[in-house]
């Protein structure tokens, strides 16, 4: 379970958070929406403790991310993991890159092996091992940017915009990809998009970020014949 409370975040004197509550239970997927700049990413950068909130906090099984200093935080960074909308490749082959994902972890050179492979058949690139990893179309690049994330089996992944720079067919195989992480290792996600069919195709429930704040959470169905207020409804395409 991943509780977020009364989350602040200022950048100089930009008030970018100003009280994000949430709460996402285990193996759920919420999806978040709401206009670009209100704030998404930043709220999943400081769950994934790139960023550092300005008050408030972050609790992951009931464990504080941001009250107890460094020593919980680093044992609790390991069960998050993230994907961001540009997937970071680096020179190598494509089993350089997902085992980079493992580096810290004390395991033998063949678990390693069997854990990259293992996880490249989970999405869809079995044999890839030995490619070199810039000579990947960019819908494959993202799917190695997962495979590096679940090779280590988090329990929760945060998902900014994943699909945002793929075509159709790879979000397809992307979405697939997402069930499969939950129903295999119930892993709980929380997911940034800008396409409102996702959201409602993903989402177990939905929350709408405005004005630094989830004004609005619930299920797809309630969020897109609900809205909260004026705002959302505009947002949405709300018109009755
Ligand atoms: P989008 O939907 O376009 O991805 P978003 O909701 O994810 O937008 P954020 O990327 O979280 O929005 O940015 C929220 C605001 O915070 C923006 O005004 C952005 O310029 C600002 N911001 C984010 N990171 C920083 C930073 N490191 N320094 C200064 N300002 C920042
Ligand atoms: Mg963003």
């Amino acid at each position: 379970m991943i509780q977020v409370e009364n989350l602040t975040k200022s950048f100089g004197n930009n008030p970018v958070l100003k009280g994000v509550d949430l709460s996402v239970a285990d193996g759920e997927i919420f999806v978040i929406i709401g206009p670009s700049g209100q704030g998404k990413s930043t709220l999943l950068r400081i769950i994934d403790t790139l960023e550092v909130p300005t008050s408030g906090d972050v609790r992951i099984k009931n464990e504080s991310l941001y009250t107890h200093g460094d020593g919980n935080h680093h044992k609790m960074r390991r069960k998050i993991g993230m994907v961001f909308q540009n997937p970071a490749i680096f020179q190598g082959t494509v089993f350089d890159n997902v085992a980079y994902g493992l580096r810290y972890r004390k395991i033998s050179s063949s678990e390693m092996h069997e854990r990259v492979s293992q996880t490249l058949r989970e999405v869809g690139l079995e044999g890839y091992e030995k490619r070199d990893a810039h000579s990947l179309s960019g819908g494959e690049k993202q799917r190695i940017a997962f495979a590096r994330t679940m090779v280590t089996r988090p329990e929760i992944i945060l998902l900014d915009e994943p699909t945002s720079n793929v075509d159709p067919i790879t979000t397809e195989k992307i979405e697939e990809i997402i069930r499969y992480t939950r129903k295999t290792y119930n892993t709980t996600m929380i997911m940034n998009t800008h396409d409102m069919l996702q959201g409602q195709r993903m989402g177990d429930r939905i929350g709408v970020m405005m004005n630094g704040r989830i004004v609005q959470s619930g299920t797809p169905k309630e969020v897109f014949t609900l809205p909260a207020n004026g705002d959302v409804a505009r947002f949405i395409g709300y018109d009755n």
